[in-house]
């Protein structure tokens, strides 16, 4: 078992209370961090001119509080470790079924992994593999609000 810094919970503490459920389960099994969750609109601003965000603040699932988006770093903390990322998001992606969490319309909640977008198992299309967000997040967003800072 393992135990999340005060920068994790703090940005955890802006997440949709899904997300910070499955935090809190997947921390028992393996080791990350939690980097982002709510953006304003300098941090998006900030993020999609340096190129970490292919789009401009409201247009991402970061933009709104609670956060309806995670971005987590797995142990040991290594950015070419393609490997850890993968392992943390069998964990994550399989616990909304293990915890019973109810998504939209009473069904059961899904997850979408920024390693596999389209959701088809085949992560080439998975160029951010840190985040994860309530699916399908614009449905998601229109209960949260926009996140002005
Ligand atoms: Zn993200």
């Amino acid at each position: 078992m393992f135990h999340f810094s005060s920068a994790s919970l703090a940005a955890l503490a802006k997440c949709h209370p899904h997300l910070q459920a499955i935090a809190q389960a997947a921390i028992r099994k393996v080791d990350f961090k939690v980097l982002d969750s709510s953006r304003g609109r300098d941090a998006q601003e900030r993020a999609f001119n340096g190129g970490f965000s292919k789009v401009r603040f409201g247009d991402s699932a970061h933009n709104y509080l609670p956060a309806i988006a995670f971005d987590l770093f797995p142990a040991p903390y290594d950015w070419d470790n393609k490997q850890a990322f993968i392992k943390l998001s069998k964990v994550i992606l399989a616990l909304p079924e293990e915890l019973g969490l109810v998504g939209l319309d009473d069904k059961p909640l899904k997850l979408r992994w920024g390693g596999d977008w389209d959701m088809n198992g085949d992560i080439r299309d998975g160029w951010d593999m840190p985040h994860f967000e309530l699916y399908p997040w614009r449905k998601w967003s229109k209960k949260s609000k926009l996140y002005e800072d």
